[in-house]
């Protein structure tokens, strides 16, 4: 597998360089050279196969001889350990459950089969590496959860104190070992600061491989297709042929990037919706054009609160910079909090089924979808985050109905460890550096 920059499509990189680099200099996103398509014999066979087999396959095929097949079998038995079913809600009106793993949330995948992809290059001769992630809560959670226990990695979490709510607090402080959590007295921002102070600093990376485990970085969204794939084979094992639609709750576009990856190797996805809250830069471009980034604005779906959204960049490039292109494939729409909590409130009293914000979100992106497009369609709607992570949305009478699974009860039995750290670079990098 060879990876070029957005930027740069002429210079070519192998793939342990983009993962360990995760960012190209020129300031691009690295993407795969090619997209290989599966072979007709793997499509036709693909309702039978199961989550795992369909994994490997396809990371198989991408990512060829980069990562030999014995030690990527391994990789994906270990990634991919948890299950993405789908749901029924309405006829015709799919879920795609992707909050089956150790964080609640669909982050999960990227992190655990991108650290076990970094340990692979690892043994093969890379030094040990010091992975520093800024999280205001999710991500560094699914982070610290992936990594842990990864030999020759050690992570560094920075999170703002007092402002990740206390699940989200022990996901990042209660495993020790080599992940280690630094609670900063200021907020995301400033935890984003210092780490990327870091990355520039000389010094500091002559002494330490420094390495990232953000969302851009290409490690994250390769798994994030197999489950575009897995739940093609489930909807049609279930006997409905009709054409599939992907409706996304989107941040910054990670997961609907990869979705159209999938699409790129062969999976007949026949349209993608792109749903956002208030944070509506990408919906807007497909409305108007023109891409706008905006300072984002906090909602209650704050996982995608993001005004600038850092795929867009992957999916201009997919689309060779046309919005015409674009708009053929995916369909925008956005709502704000009132509509969110409307959302919840409809589906679980005429469904039953109590949904995330962002899941929320995504459920009625599908259905202005259908509304504007009458064509008979299958459509799924991912959900992204169990509902336990976001009390504060709900009812006390809808909280009631919360099922919490058992890693949402273990984790808040767990002891906090954190070490406090004043938001100054000096001793961000004394701490590293000791
Ligand atoms: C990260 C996240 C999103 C947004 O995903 P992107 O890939 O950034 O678009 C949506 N929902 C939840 C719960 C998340 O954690």
């Amino acid at each position: 597998m060879k990876l070029f920059s957005t930027r740069s499509p002429e210079q070519l990189v192998s793939l342990p360089e983009a993962i360990f680099k995760s960012l190209p200099a020129d300031g691009g996103l690295y993407m795969p050279k090619a997209f290989p398509e599966l072979p007709t014999s793997f499509y036709r066979a693909l309702a039978q196969k199961s989550f795992q087999e369909i994994a490997f396959e396809v990371a198989h095929r991408l990512m060829g001889e980069a990562v030999e097949a014995s030690a990527l079998k391994q990789i994906v038995r270990e990634a991919i350990n948890f299950p993405a079913p789908i749901k029924q809600i309405e006829e015709d009106v799919f879920v795609l459950e992707l909050f089956h793993g150790p964080t609640m949330a669909f982050k999960d995948f990227g992190a655990r089969f991108m650290s076990r992809l970094m340990n692979y290059f690892l043994d093969k001769g890379h030094a040990e590496i010091d992975i520093l992630v800024a999280t205001s809560g999710d991500t560094g959670g699914a982070v610290a959860q992936g990594f842990y226990n990864v030999p020759g990695i050690h992570v560094t979490l920075l999170y703002p104190k007092g402002k990740v709510s206390p699940l989200q607090e022990r996901q990042l402080t209660t495993l020790g070992k080599n992940i280690t959590p630094l609670e900063v007295e200021g907020t995301f921002d400033d935890c984003q600061a210092l780490v990327k102070k870091a990355f520039l600093d000389k010094e500091l990376n002559k002494k330490k491989t420094l390495s990232s485990a953000n969302s851009i970085n290409i490690a994250r969204l390769i798994p994030q297709s197999f489950y575009y794939f897995n739940a093609f084979a489930q909807i049609r094992r279930s006997g409905n042929t009709q054409p599939i639609v992907f409706s996304v709750p989107s941040g910054n576009f990670g997961n609907l990037t990869a979705g159209l990856f999938a699409q790129k190797m062969g999976l007949p996805i026949s349209h993608f919706v792109a749903s956002t809250n208030v944070n509506d830069t990408v919906p807007e471009y497909l409305q108007s054009g023109i891409f706008k980034a905006k300072p984002s604005i906090h909602t209650l779906s704050n996982a995608m609160d993001i005004g600038n959204p850092s795929n867009f960049e992957r999916m201009q490039f997919l689309f060779d910079n046309s919005v015409e292109k674009m708009r053929k494939q995916i369909s925008g729409y956005s709502f704000s909090d009132e509509q969110t909590l409307e959302i919840i409130r409809r589906v679980e009293s005429d469904a039953h089924y109590l949904m995330c914000p962002h899941t929320a979100i995504a459920y009625q992106g599908l259905k202005n979808y259908g509304t504007e497009n009458k064509t008979k369609v299958a459509g799924v709607f991912l959900s992204s985050a169990h509902p336990c992570k976001f009390p504060n949305v709900y009812t006390d009478e809808q909280w009631a109905k919360v099922d919490v699974p058992p890693q949402g009860k273990e984790i808040m039995n767990k002891v906090k460890k954190a070490f406090p750290l004043k938001n100054d670079y000096q001793s961000f990098k004394e701490w590293l550096m000791g």
